[in-house]
């Protein structure tokens, strides 16, 4: 078994933040992530990193890995399938081994929202997809539908209408929630926007031809046929493991952390889209950097600000 002091769960702009903090204090950190870059890497253009000129997700998460590791933390591709936060020494398993640390940071974000209508499941990837930027050169000159009325949903929507021929935006209400600036840019585009509307059920056959959808007001259903169907209506917080390992989540399933991002269990940290904070990625690694700072503080018994080694939760430093 390895032994770090700290072990990180998840590689997006939390888990990275996180390992660039607790790497340049010395600390043996390993971040285990499924991936690299989390919700960041599908990003098609970032232009909101501070100091950062545009760039694309996946540029922006292999710049912050070789940051990290510049400073001698491990990053490894696995999946975490189990932990044993509780007790002074934590062990988190993978597939293929476990690992020991005094410290876990749990920077496990969130994975798509599912519409949950009929025949969604069987068209996954069949002309279904959660992910505009990934999927959309898919669909160079076809029907598509964005569903949502959020930036995600506008976002994929303004760049859909550069790609297809068609492009519908259905939301559910008669407001969009983005940014007035998303929206803005959505008005000067020909995306044809279907207000008070949901999807009641996708069809087709090897891939998707046609939705039908409502509206919500009139009760009226009509049919729309389409080549793609992007599903943009938020992201659930990946918290599956750590809750069976104890962790405190809230009723929407959101990590509980309180103000230095510690979890219900000493030595064990949250930070980034897990905790349900605003969903970028300067906020994930800002967050990851303090959690980071404050795990430190913990694991040698110092101060943080105003802060006295008494309030680090049940633990107390001596
Ligand atoms: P979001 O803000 O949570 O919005 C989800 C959208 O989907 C809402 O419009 C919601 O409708 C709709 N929705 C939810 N469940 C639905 C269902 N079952 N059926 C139909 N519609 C449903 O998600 P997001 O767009 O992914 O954004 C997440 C956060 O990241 C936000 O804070 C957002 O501002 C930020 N973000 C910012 C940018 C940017 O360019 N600045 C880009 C992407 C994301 P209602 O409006 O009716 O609730």
């Amino acid at each position: 078994m390895d032994t770090y002091d700290v072990i990180v769960v998840g590689g997006g702009p939390a888990g990275l933040g996180a390992g660039l903090y607790t790497a340049r204090r010395n600390l043996k950190t390993i971040i285990l992530s499924e991936t690299l870059g989390g919700q960041m890497a599908l990003a098609h253009i970032i232009e909101n990193y501070p100091g950062v000129e545009p760039i694309s997700g996946i540029e922006l998460s292999e710049r912050m890995k070789r940051q990290v590791e510049s400073f001698g933390c491990e990053f490894k591709l696995a999946r975490v399938a189990g932990l044993e936060l509780k007790g002074d020494i934590k062990k988190v398993k993978t597939s293929e081994k476990e690992y020991l640390a005094k410290i876990v940071i749990i920077a496990t974000g969130s994975h798509y929202r599912r519409l949950e209508v009929e025949n969604e499941e069987k068209f996954i990837g069949k002309g279904i997809s959660y992910c505009a930027t990934c999927d959309l050169p898919l669909f160079k000159g076809k029907k598509v539908a964005i569903i949502g009325g959020s930036d995600s949903a506008v976002n994929a929507a303004i760049y859909a209408s550069e790609i297809a021929s068609e492009t519908y935006l259905i939301h559910r209400r008669d407001k969009l929630r983005a940014e007035e600036k998303n929206q803005e840019q959505l008005k000067k585009t020909p995306v044809k926007i279907i207000w008070d509307s949901v999807v009641e059920k996708i069809e087709g056959d090897k891939f998707i031809n046609k939705i039908i959808i409502k509206n919500v007001k009139t009760d009226e259903t009509r049919e729309l046929e389409l080549d793609g169907v992007f599903i943009e209506i938020g992201e659930i917080p990946t918290t599956e493991i750590v809750k069976a390992a104890g962790v405190e989540v809230n009723e929407k399933n959101f990590v509980v952390v309180n103000d230095k991002f510690e979890t219900n269990i000493p030595g064990v940290y949250a930070a980034g889209d897990v905790i349900g904070s605003f969903a970028q990625i300067v906020v994930a690694a800002a967050e990851g950097a303090e959690a980071a700072t404050n795990a430190y503080l913990y694991l040698k018994g110092g101060f943080y600000g105003e802060r006295k080694p008494t309030d680090y939760g049940e633990k107390k430093v001596s």
